[in-house]
């Protein structure tokens, strides 16, 4: 029994660039253009943005979810903001209450005297 291998030997080959630098000439896996050892197997990226929409980061629920994360942070930075900003004004009354004591006790000069407080 003699063998016909002009089919095989007509197939399309991987071409894929070897160690050696030369192209392989393995046969192309059916329908695709590489051989098994050069990735023929694999079936590549996903097409589209498949890939993108796995976490949901990227799907119009995910996007509103950040916002609103975003829009709470800075509505919690608003709000410390504003108690930093109660907290200075305190200070800084008692502060000029302090230096003004001791203009009146008859203190001179800047030293040991309560200076204006800066909290943000
Ligand atoms: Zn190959």
């Amino acid at each position: 029994m003699i063998l016909d291998i002009t089919a095989m030997r007509a197939a399309p080959r991987c071409g894929a660039k070897n160690r050696a630098g030369t192209p392989c000439r393995a046969p192309a896996m059916r329908g695709r253009r590489r051989c098994r050892l050069h990735g023929g197997k694999n079936p590549g990226a996903p097409r589209g943005h498949k890939r993108s929409l796995k976490t949901g980061a990227h799907t119009d629920a995910g996007r509103a979810a950040t916002a609103a994360e975003a829009a709470a942070r800075e509505a919690q930075q608003a709000a410390l903001d504003h108690v930093l900003g109660v907290a200075e004004d305190v200070l800084n009354a008692a502060a000029a209450e302090q230096r003004a004591a001791d203009r009146a006790a008859g203190k001179r000069g800047k030293r040991g005297q309560p200076r204006k407080v800066k909290l943000k």
